[in-house]
């Protein structure tokens, strides 16, 4: 049970678990939802407090604002936005909102892809929510037992509220902008802005604190198969070796609790064994289906364990097919 979870005033699908990770350093582990939330850090310092991503709604981003009020008397002074996902910036205009003076900071790659892409997608789901809630009217109309009809009255709700948030978003790009590494230094902290590299996204940011031996991934890094629709997955092993050269011991990752060093290792190794194996099979001329059926036998005995421990939201069989079908598109 999540004793110590809040619930936000619009008694939203946003739900965190905050854990410590270093002194004054904190994870806010996303609960499943209707519509994804990305976890969260917080990051206390002397003159404020740094946060990491915000979420897939206002909403859920205000969740977290409240546990702040309870946690410190200290204004939010930085958001960082690790890449231009929906799930990990739409609720950035939360913190300007509340914490005048507020600075936003991504990488230029990253503010880039919001406003080539991010701005375009916020107006996908506009268009494209009325439609799911009228899929989930239809269902609930047709449902035959009394728990199905209620878990889906709840996905209803969900949907229609995040369709009124997602109509009212003022989407609030980064208002500060790096190339490949900003440092901010403070009295009793030091945090530092890393571009290592495509992987997850063209532009991911990764959030370092040296003494605290703690590094924030966003989605370059999570606990459930990486999605890499938009990903590089021929660099994305590549720039987890570079991120592996940094000394660390606590990570903590966009979805999926925080982890050590250990899991990079299997992900990594994932990410690297999946792409050498779609290569190779593409190069002897395999066709997808066969790409997909050999290179599942190969991985199987190695990654499907671990990352069904790990508890993805959907089967590891299901995550891998997906990754094979981009690597594919993209070695072939
Ligand atoms: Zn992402």
């Amino acid at each position: 049970m999540d004793c110590c979870s809040h619930e936000g005033p619009t008694k939203g699908d946003a739900k965190f678990d905050i854990q410590k990770v270093a002194d004054g350093v904190y994870a806010a582990v996303a609960a499943p939802a209707y519509k994804v939330n990305s976890n969260t850090a917080i990051i206390e310092s002397d003159d404020g407090v740094v946060i990491v991503d915000t979420h897939s709604k206002p909403s859920a981003a205000r969740v977290i604002v409240e546990h702040l009020r309870d946690m410190t008397t200290q204004p939010v002074r930085y958001v960082v936005n690790t890449h231009f996902h929906w799930d990990h910036w739409h609720g950035n205009e939360v913190y300007p909102a509340v914490y005048p003076g507020a600075e936003i900071i991504s990488n230029q790659l990253t503010r880039e892809a919001m406003v080539r892409k991010g701005l375009k997608r916020i107006q996908d789901h506009v268009r494209q929510m009325p439609a799911e809630v009228a899929q989930l009217k239809a269902a609930i109309a047709k449902a035959t037992g009394d728990g199905e009809r209620e878990r889906l009255r709840d996905d209803l709700r969900m949907a229609e509220s995040y369709l009124a948030e997602v109509t009212a978003l003022k989407p609030a790009l980064p208002t500060m902008a790096f190339e490949r590494t900003m440092k901010i230094y403070r009295r009793d902290r030091e945090i530092h802005l890393l571009f290592l590299g495509r992987a997850h996204t063209e532009g991911d940011v990764f959030v370092y604190l040296p003494k605290e031996k703690v590094v924030i991934t966003g989605d370059a890094l999570i606990g459930w198969t990486p999605y890499m629709g938009d990903g590089y997955p021929e660099d994305w092993a590549g720039t987890l070796d570079r991120l592996a050269e940094l000394d660390f011991t606590h990570i903590i990752m966009g979805h999926g609790a925080p982890t050590g060093r250990e899991w990079l290792g299997t992900f990594r190794a994932y990410v690297h064994d999946m792409v050498e194996a779609v290569r190779e099979e593409a190069a002897r001329g395999a066709t997808l289906e066969e790409v997909q059926r050999r290179v599942t036998d190969r991985l199987a005995p190695a990654y499907e364990k671990p990352f069904s421990a790990y508890g993805d939201y959907r089967p590891w069989r299901a995550g891998l097919a997906l990754n094979i079908q981009r690597t594919y598109a993209m070695v072939s």
